[in-house]
């Protein structure tokens, strides 16, 4: 059997029994878990105290806690609840943070301490300098399809690679298309699979704060070692850096020292790297060196692919209509998708009713308008004119022909239903027309939908297409 684990030098008996407990304990969640992982994550935990019902145990270094919380929490939860019912929830923390605000000796860390590479202490420093990382951010729960399949492989090239196979990665995309969950899920993949590599996931925002507070502490020296003795360094966001001139020198000698010494860097922001303003140009050639790999905005199959994955988890049954009202009609990003879905749900659990279309419209009113706000007349526009195959410029002109009349008042229709535009605002977007004139064209499409119904064919798909 281990040594004991239970800090029992000098406490009172309750102690020695939660020692007993905690073998009990170990030992159920050891056969459940597997050898591998008991060493890696149950052994260097340290079963403190229970305070008020709240068992707290303690373990050296963040990437543990935030570990153990996201996988063996509920768990151990579960079984410490059957072992003492005295325990109603369990607290894991950092050792060394409460350590030296409440300065009691210091206690010896483990010897089983995952990947500690010798020096533990400046170690567990660097960890810490990490943001921590989301568990839901991570492979299995990456839904993958055209639209971000490339960003997709290469995030996970890296992540399963070795060495290094490009540097740097760069991932861009618009807000709210995955790029901080593939950086994460990177980050969640080293640390599994290889966690005495050092793996530090940050915001551009907290490296610039970190920078330039070293700057005023006149502590650059130990600014660069942290970063510089990285495996793998990940900035999120960096369209932050742009534009702050010695942040950007920091970084480029940060980037390149690392790129010399072998160690890999992802980065992400929602430009491409020759996109960003204020970037300075040997940045710009630096980063478009590596691999630059972009997610692309959501496809309707994606979206439904996600919310089809989300609504797996939730334990209620979500008709297929709705899902499949959802993708169609928020588009702007999957943040908003999921929001979408979990207010629907959060609802239907509140007022005790099953998930239908109509209260699913009801619920999302606010939303909706948003995204269908999203349409713009000009896209509007270049559809319809692409479809009707005449000029975009025919949207704005005089010509009275039937050939573009007809193809214009199709597009000031779909802008009144798509859009929240007011019919004077539309009209001055058609070439400065009245507000009559848009009126009437809403009325005449209206008419010709009722009598010919290829045309309301053509409408409706154009409206299809249009929502996404
Ligand atoms: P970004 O960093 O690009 O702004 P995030 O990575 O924060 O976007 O993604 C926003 C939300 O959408 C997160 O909750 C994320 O888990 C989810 N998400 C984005 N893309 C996917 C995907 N392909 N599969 C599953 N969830 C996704
Ligand atoms: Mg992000």
């Amino acid at each position: 059997m281990e040594k004991d684990q239970t800090a029992a030098a000098g406490k009172t008996p309750s102690d020695t029994s939660l020692s007993t407990q905690w073998k009990a304990v170990c030992g159920l969640l050891r056969a459940e878990i597997g050898e591998a992982a008991y060493q890696s994550w149950l052994k260097p935990m340290t079963v403190r105290e229970v305070v008020d019902g709240e068992l707290r145990i303690s373990v050296p270094t963040r990437f543990m806690r935030d570990w153990i919380i996201a996988h063996y929490l509920d768990r151990l939860c579960e079984l410490w609840a059957d072992e003492n019912a005295a325990v109603k929830s369990v607290d894991v923390y950092i050792q060394s943070e409460r350590e030296m605000e409440t300065a009691p000796s210091r206690k010896k860390t483990s010897s089983g301490d995952a990947g500690s590479s010798g020096n533990g202490g400046s170690k567990d420093y660097r960890v810490d300098i990490s943001a921590p990382l989301d568990q839901r951010y991570t492979f299995e729960q990456f839904v993958v399809g055209k639209p971000n399949e490339f960003a997709y492989a290469a995030a996970r090239r890296i992540a399963e690679a070795s060495k290094v196979v490009f540097n740097p990665l760069f991932l861009y995309g618009g807000v709210g298309l995955g790029k901080t969950h593939l950086m994460q899920a990177i980050a969640w993949h080293i640390r599994e699979r290889t966690p005495d590599r050092t793996v530090i996931y940050l915001s551009a925002e907290k490296f610039m704060y970190r920078f330039i507070r070293a700057l005023r502490e006149k502590n650059t020296v130990n600014f660069k070692e942290q970063f510089r003795s990285v495996d793998v360094l990940m900035i999120d966001d960096v369209q932050f850096i742009s534009g702050k001139e010695s942040t950007q020198e920091e970084f480029f000698h940060t980037f390149n020292s690392l790129v010399d010494q072998g160690r890999q860097i992802v980065l992400s922001a929602d430009k491409s790297p020759s996109d960003l303003e204020g970037m300075e140009e040997r940045l710009i050639s630096r980063l478009n060196y590596g691999l630059v790999a972009d997610i692309h905005a959501t496809t309707y199959e994606l979206r439904l692919g996600i919310l089809h994955s989300k609504a797996e988890k939730i334990s209620m049954e979500i008709p297929q209509k709705v899902l499949e009202f959802l993708a169609h009609k928020i588009t702007a990003n999957v943040r908003e998708l999921e929001g979408g879905l979990n207010r629907v749900v959060a609802h239907a659990q509140l007022v005790g009713r099953e998930i239908s279309l109509e209260a699913t419209q009801d619920v999302l009113h606010d939303l909706l308008r948003a995204n269908d706000r999203r349409v713009t007349i000009e896209e509007i526009q270049k559809r319809v004119a692409v479809h009707f195959n005449i000029r975009v410029s025919d949207m704005h002109s005089a010509r009275r022909a039937r050939s573009v009349a007809r193809p214009r008042q199709v597009a000031m229709y779909l802008a009144k239903q798509l859009t929240a535009r007011s019919l004077p605002e539309i009209g001055r977007k058609f070439g400065g027309r009245d507000h009559t004139t848009v009126m009437h064209a809403v009325k005449k499409v209206d008419e010709l939908r009722e009598q010919d119904s290829s045309f309301a064919e053509d409408v409706e798909l154009l409206r299809r297409m249009l929502e996404g």
